[in-house]
């Protein structure tokens, strides 16, 4: 294809403002996808995005659109919209020229609105503003048209108005993406050189990278290079995605498509590295990608341990979707073998987990999440701990926690309420400034770990689901935190530990173990579970002794049901945890870890 017939664009936008929506209805007026074809968000292919409505892979498709007899070939990519997933938007960005930037009529900007678009501009892309769902009657156009206006500095009549529900204003929204929206520029006859922006791991295809050409180009009987890992390929297949994979001779500049090399190890094919031709290798790779930072970790067991080498499998193949996730193998005394791991955030880990055990049919336990801290201990030596159980023992100099720059968009009447829940998390409060007479944006500085754990949800039920949330990293702050160990007969439990701030110990203590000694059975012995600082105790409670035989309620006569509570004990018996002399049920565990 001619590179001035192509346009790349993405659409960004708040979570629940309706890309998917409005793209599946671009993939149908534009004809490659048959009414009848057609099912809600076409490209949300994975079961979970189909479940939770959310998009967590970006998708590339090819569509037509012909403007005044001529047919152009535009690049289609589909982002995530959460902000655990922003780097997944960079990541689209760079594969564009342009950006729709969508905004639900009835809602107006959010949080992720704004982070999306500063995004968007500083990879100089051209901004499409779009109002969306103006069929609803709750929708608010014309305040919203203005609030946009005022935000890019744009004319309001610039900004279009369409439903991805009805389809109204669909194919004007196709136009102006060709009339916007630049060409590619790149050199067509240069050593070729495409980025890789997606790579996925397909059941019946292997791996499946996705990629931008920016120069040159690639034919499909042609060996390629990998400029950053420096291996040599023969593809199996090059193709564009429209709907479906379609094979195709060669991709040239400017396109945007997929390419199978066969590779099966999953560290083969690396987002953000540069594919160019074996024969005609080009000298400079392309800018690609910082690579994205874990900021939440936590241990996953399998409740089985023989499962250990499938968990293992299966990280490595979630792990190409998905090069955020990173994981090495932990042996917790508790638990067993597992992976500790690290994730982009909380909604992150809960979809990892959440694969694992729908696609890879695992049983897992997790431990309770934390952020990484950098511990100095008194003789100057500095740890990074990701793990409580790498926090040094005896004395400390100084604990250092990531911070993040949080701005929260709220209508005026809970700007009370949001302050207090922000101090509450050890929040500071920063500027403040009105998008419109009656919502304001407030910017807080907090400790990253304060805000990835309950605080969306707290946020959401004080002002009545209205305020919304975006937070990127803003440097690392000293703070006094401590490692609090939970101990069951004198005995630390590994998976319990966990590193809060001082204020917070005490109730953690507290709350763990009475949680425990509602979930341990009672046993022959008394059983004390502490909560303890080093040394120090700050909680305790006591599993008192069990006295009668389990037998005796039985009064002897029944032999059946004499029977059946043998069994049923030694069934429970597989699933028992020596912890010393305790045993202690993996349900328990589960409960004891799963609200933490
Ligand atoms: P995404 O998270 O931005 O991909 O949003 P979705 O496309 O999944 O849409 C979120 C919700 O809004 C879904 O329930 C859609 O059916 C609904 N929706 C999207 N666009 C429109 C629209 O134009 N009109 C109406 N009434 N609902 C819409
Ligand atoms: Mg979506």
């Amino acid at each position: 294809t001619d590179q001035s017939l192509i346009r790349n664009f993405c659409i960004i936008a708040h979570i629940d403002h309706g890309k998917s929506t409005v793209a599946d209805r671009i993939l149908q007026l534009s004809g490659i996808i048959e009414e009848r074809e057609m099912r809600d968000r076409f490209l949300d292919r994975m079961d979970i995005e189909q479940e939770r409505g959310i998009t967590i892979k970006s998708q590339a498709v090819r569509v037509p659109w012909t403007v005044d007899g001529t047919e152009y070939t535009l690049g289609m990519i589909d982002t995530p919209g959460h902000v655990d997933f922003t780097y997944e938007v960079s990541r689209a960005l760079a594969a564009c020229e342009g950006a729709v930037l969508l905004v639900d009529a009835t809602q107006g900007i959010e949080a992720q609105t704004l982070s999306n678009l500063y995004m968007a501009m500083d990879h100089d892309l051209t901004i499409i503003p779009v109002l969306n769902k103006i069929d609803l009657p709750s929708a608010e156009s014309d305040k919203h048209a203005e609030e946009i206006a005022n935000l890019i500095g744009c004319d309001i009549s610039d900004v279009l108005r369409v439903s991805g529900k009805t389809g109204e204003g669909v194919s004007d929204l196709l136009d102006r993406i060709v009339t916007d929206i630049p060409a590619p520029q790149g050199d067509p006859t240069a050593p070729a050189r495409a980025l890789i922006f997606d790579s996925v791991y397909d059941s019946y295809r292997g791996i499946v990278t996705y990629i931008r050409m920016i120069d040159g180009s690639l034919q499909s009987r042609q060996r390629i290079h990998m400029m950053g890992l420096g291996t040599t390929h023969e593809p199996i297949e090059l193709g564009v995605i429209s709907p479906e994979m379609q094979p195709t001779k060669a991709l040239a500049a400017g396109e945007v498509g997929y390419v199978i090399t066969g590779v099966k190890d999953v560290s083969q094919s690396k987002v953000g590295d540069t594919i160019t031709e074996d024969a005609r290798r080009a000298q400079e790779p392309l800018p690609g990608y910082q690579d994205p930072q874990p900021m939440v970790y936590a241990g996953l067991f399998p409740i089985d341990n023989a499962q250990f080498p499938e968990l293992r499998e299966a990280l490595d193949k979630l792990k190409l979707n998905d090069a955020a996730l990173i994981y090495e193998p932990e042996t917790s005394v508790a638990l067993g073998f597992g992976f500790r791991c690290g994730f982009l955030g909380l909604l992150h880990m809960e979809i990892v987990s959440e694969r694992l055990s729908r696609e890879f049919g695992l049983d897992l336990i997790s431990t309770a999440p934390n952020v990484p801290y950098e511990v100095t201990g008194e003789d100057g030596t500095m740890h990074r701990v990701t793990n409580p159980s790498e926090f040094p023992e005896g004395k400390i100099k100084s604990i250092v926690e990531p911070m993040v720059a949080a701005d929260i968009i709220t209508p005026k009447e809970f700007i009370g309420s949001v302050m207090e829940l922000c101090q509450d998390h050890r929040g500071i409060m920063g500027t403040m400034e009105y998008l419109s007479p009656e919502r304001v944006e407030m910017h807080y500085r907090m400790p990253l770990a304060e805000i990835v754990f309950d605080f969306f949800d707290q946020l959401k039920s004080r002002t009545k689901g209205y305020a919304s949330l975006d937070y990127h990293e803003d440097g690392e702050q000293s703070a006094d935190l401590v490692k609090v160990d939970i101990l069951i007969q004198g005995d630390r439990v590994d998976a319990f530990s966990a590193i809060v701030h001082r204020d917070k110990s005490y109730s953690y203590g507290v709350m763990m173990t009475k949680k425990l000694r509602e979930l341990i059975p009672r046993q022959q012995f008394e059983i004390p579970i502490q909560a303890a600082i080093g040394s120090r105790i700050i909680a305790r409670e006591t599993i008192r002794a069990l006295r009668k035989d389990v037998l005796a309620k039985c009064y002897g006569g029944d032999i059946t049901r004499k029977r059946k509570l043998l069994e049923k004990q030694k069934a429970g018996k597989k699933r028992m945890k020596m912890l010393g002399h305790v045993e202690v049920p993996q349900e328990a565990f589960i409960a004891a870890l799963n609200t933490g």
